[in-house]
């Protein structure tokens, strides 16, 4: 039986992809590992590399037989893409200054001119702790209303709203 499409914004399994696909670009630091040239905000920031990696999960759904693959590949992308929209809105003062957020279309670095979040230092020391502590606590005051005025829009299904799960529900009894 397929997933109704209000069934799968609940899923956990939707949720997990979103959520480390948001994470996923932060990954280039280790790459670093690998020939000791910082990556970091280049490829590894793009939206061709959140493509591939949207393809590589809705093949991996479609292997596994998951219904809809292509919702968790949007999920994915989705989750990647609000990452580089993130760090866009950030202060950088590391160089190269900004993303390479639209490779391969482009090698072109980007950054918003009009910065919304702070930097995070990537030093171990008091001052960067407390620097980093208050960039923290911004996003978290910038974020965490949307977030709950996401979950409230959620939780409040518009009247006459199709909800497949209900129906279900009534027509089995
Ligand atoms: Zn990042």
């Amino acid at each position: 039986m397929a997933t109704a499409p209000s069934d799968e914004l609940a899923s956990r399994r939707r949720a997990a992809v979103t959520v480390g696909a948001a994470v996923a670009p932060d990954l280039d630091f280790a790459w670093r590992l690998l020939d000791g040239v910082n990556h970091h905000q280049a490829q590894g920031h793009s939206i061709g590399v959140g493509l591939g990696l949207a393809v590589a999960v809705m093949l991996g759904a479609a292997a596994v037989q998951v219904p809809r693959p292509w919702g968790l590949g949007l999920a994915a992308l989705g989750g990647w893409s609000s990452h580089l929209l993130l760090d866009l809105l950030n202060v950088d003062t590391s160089p190269p200054m900004g993303l390479m957020a639209l490779w391969p279309f482009t090698d072109r670095y980007f950054k918003s001119p009009w910065p919304v979040f702070l930097d995070i230092g990537r030093t171990l020391n008091w001052r960067t702790v407390r620097h980093v502590t208050v960039a923290t606590a911004w996003e978290l005051a910038i974020l965490c209303p949307l977030l709950i005025a996401a979950w409230r829009g959620r939780a409040r299904p518009r009247a006459g709203a199709w909800n497949g799960a209900r129906v279900r529900e009534q027509i089995s009894g």
